[in-house]
């Protein structure tokens, strides 16, 4: 069955008392027990919850994986797999990488003993370069942030496998509609679905996938003993919203490649970074591997004094973080969500002070095309 489909299912045969098509919002903390030792399979929210569960088994079968877990928010769920890990522990990670988790890793787990190398993912001879002894696992971005690099999947697979250690893939830019990194020799996906699956800007959440069963026990394990889980309302807003997942991204795409080719004509603009042009790096490699290139552009303007006039006088783009939903959004890097990156790292991966973000939401396009025209020339 097409993910398409199977997006539309998610939930729809978990109601057999009544038939709800729609699945309920098992708004509980607790359950009965039939007696004395027995369960419905469901005891204490934090353990299971119907709601949450069918969002669970809903990223599962998307991914082609055995089981899936959701958490409160994605740096949540980055958090309850970093749980697998031990102090003395060492992890290569992708170096264009999502603000929060580089903060989460350099600010937070570093204090427990974790220590992490910052490499280009695209260049496998680096990332060979920065295995130890105690490297543990490889935490990539199948699509950078924000820069929009995409890295030999496949490659990495083999190398994880080699040199024996846990691929972990945040495909949070591509969904499993785009790419699906377990097929792709990836042991675990994770997602912030607060972005493209949840889709509308309007609730946090993050979600993980394996294949491996014996690792779905250990996931849990740290899932239900931490308690950073998804609430039921916003397990039942995330399956809505993934329902539509594939029309939305279809129309992001279709847009976002129309807004990349007009921004790389524009004489204000100097460089554009969209892997869906053929001149970007890994556009044949995504190509192949993926079933398109996701909807977020970076790209920079020709002067400094342009970026605050752009976040400014954009009005249908609205100059907030985020991405992924429904509605255009614009961010300054380097700023905003990347504040938390080491400057010197920064400067290194070209996220400097004329660097912007745009995340393209499902409007007309001409009307946000429009709305850049008036912006960078008004
Ligand atoms: C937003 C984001 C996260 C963090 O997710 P939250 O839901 O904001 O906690 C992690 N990885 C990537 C790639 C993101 O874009």
């Amino acid at each position: 069955m097409q993910i398409t489909t199977q997006a539309v299912q998610i939930g729809l045969e978990w109601d057999t008392r009544t038939g709800s098509v729609a699945i309920p919002i098992y708004q509980t903390a607790t359950f009965r027990h039939p007696g004395l030792g027995q369960s419905t399979g469901f005891d204490y929210t934090r353990s299971g919850n119907p709601t949450r569960q069918a969002l669970e088994d809903g990223i599962a079968r998307l991914d082609g994986g055995v089981r899936g877990f959701a958490y409160a928010t994605g740096m949540a769920a980055i958090t309850g797999l970093l749980m697998l890990f031990k102090a003395g522990d060492h992890i290569v990670v992708t170096e264009d990488l999502y603000g929060g988790t580089c903060r989460l890793f350099n600010q937070v787990f570093n204090q427990f003993g974790l220590s992490f190398s910052y490499v280009d993912t695209t260049d496998l001879a680096a990332v060979e370069a920065a295995i130890r002894p105690e490297t543990r696992a490889l935490f990539v971005e199948t699509l950078t942030n924000p820069l929009l690099k995409f890295a030999d999947l496949p490659a990495l697979a083999e190398l994880s496998r080699r040199r024996g250690l846990l691929l972990i893939a945040d495909n949070t830019f591509l969904t499993p509609y785009l790419m699906r990194p377990l097929e792709l020799g990836a042991d675990i996906t994770v997602y912030s679905a607060t972005k493209y699956l949840a889709g509308h800007n309007d609730t946090l959440g993050g979600l993980v996938v394996t294949n491996r069963p014996e690792l779905a026990e250990r996931i849990y394990f740290y899932q239900n003993s931490v308690g950073a889980v998804l609430a039921p309302q916003d397990s039942w807003l995330i399956i809505r919203g993934m329902k539509t997942l594939g029309v939305r991204l279809d129309r992001h795409q279709e847009n976002a490649l129309r807004i990349a080719t007009w921004l790389e004509q524009h004489p204000r603009i100097s460089k554009v970074h969209y892997p869906g042009l053929p001149q970007h790096p890994d556009h044949a490699l995504m190509k192949r591997q993926a079933r398109g290139f996701g909807a977020m552009i970076a790209f920079e303007v020709d002067k400094h004094a342009l970026v605050e006039q752009v976040l400014l006088k954009t009005g249908l783009i609205s100059f907030a973080e985020s991405l992924g939903g429904v509605e255009s959004l614009i961010t300054f890097p380097e700023v905003q969500t990347h504040a938390d990156i080491p400057a010197e790292l920064r400067a290194r991966l070209g996220i400097n002070n004329v660097l912007l973000r745009l995340s393209v939401g499902i409007e007309d396009a001409d009307d946000l095309i429009e709305d850049l025209r008036q912006a960078l020339e008004g």
